[in-house]
């Protein structure tokens, strides 16, 4: 699953107002963030096979480390940690740590059985990925739906966010295309060549995701993720305050 995870960081925003949208996608992310890494040390194995469609040619013969349930709940955990650690959001820090072990729960859903339950442990998987329709349908509805979820909840500061949200959101759409209609590594010096340029990728490509997200949308002058104001809100130099409280809004973009 490809933009189906960021679906999840962009609906979580709902809940965590406070966290950036680049941790948001990270989390969803990590394990896929992970695993360049762990294939160029060894510690995780992929072989290229002839499979029927775009999401089956890749044999994933292991990789307890990135994407097993009881790995993933630690690196959950760990980025949790840090995350509340950093910037004492508490709510923020449970969010980003079930988003982590969200990647699990969707990969099951789209992989063969090779999803192990823990390192060495049985391995588990529904297989969408032999239906490239199904698949796709499913992630597409998921994606929408994130982002009007996201759309919903923030609110554009300028004209740069109202349109480089836009930008951001075709630029993952034409990422998840352009994965579809790629062909299968040529072979497993290519695949390494790809993996190093995936790991260098990670704040390119890789994404869009912690580079693009966090440092353009929404640190810069165009800060998308201001909360929507709230009802009976007035407007107060910059940001939005409730008529109960003088509480300021503004941190909420952070
Ligand atoms: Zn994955």
């Amino acid at each position: 699953m490809f933009i189906g995870h960021y679906a999840l960081g962009l609906a979580a925003k709902r809940l965590v107002p406070r966290t950036s949208l680049g941790t948001l996608f990270v989390a969803p992310q990590l394990a896929d963030l992970l695993w360049p890494a762990l294939l160029l040390t060894g510690w995780e194995r992929v072989r290229i096979v002839p499979g029927p469609n775009p999401f089956l040619h890749l044999s994933f013969d292991a990789f307890p480390i990135s994407h097993s349930l009881v790995t993933l709940c630690a690196w959950g955990a760990t980025y949790a940690l840090l995350y509340g650690w950093r910037t004492g959001y508490h709510r923020g820090a449970v969010v980003v740590a079930l988003l982590v072990v969200s990647h699990w729960v969707l990969d099951v859903v789209t992989h063969v059985p090779d999803m192990p339950l823990y390192p060495g442990g049985p391995r588990v998987g529904l297989g969408l990925w032999r239906s490239v329709a199904g698949t796709v349908s499913v992630e597409v509805v998921m994606f929408v739906v994130g982002a009007g979820v996201y759309l919903g909840a923030t609110r554009a500061r300028d004209a740069r966010g109202r349109y480089g949200i836009w930008g951001l959101l075709a630029v993952l759409v034409l990422c998840y295309a352009a994965s579809l209609a790629a062909p299968p590594p040529p072979g497993i010096g290519g695949w390494r060549h790809r993996v190093r340029v995936a790991v260098r990728g990670v704040g390119g490509l890789g994404g869009p995701t912690p580079g693009a997200a966090r440092a353009w949308p929404e640190r810069g002058a165009a800060r998308l993720l201001a909360p929507r104001r709230p009802r009976g809100a007035r407007h107060h130099s910059g940001s939005w305050s409730s008529t109960s409280s003088t509480r300021s809004h503004s941190s909420a973009v952070l």
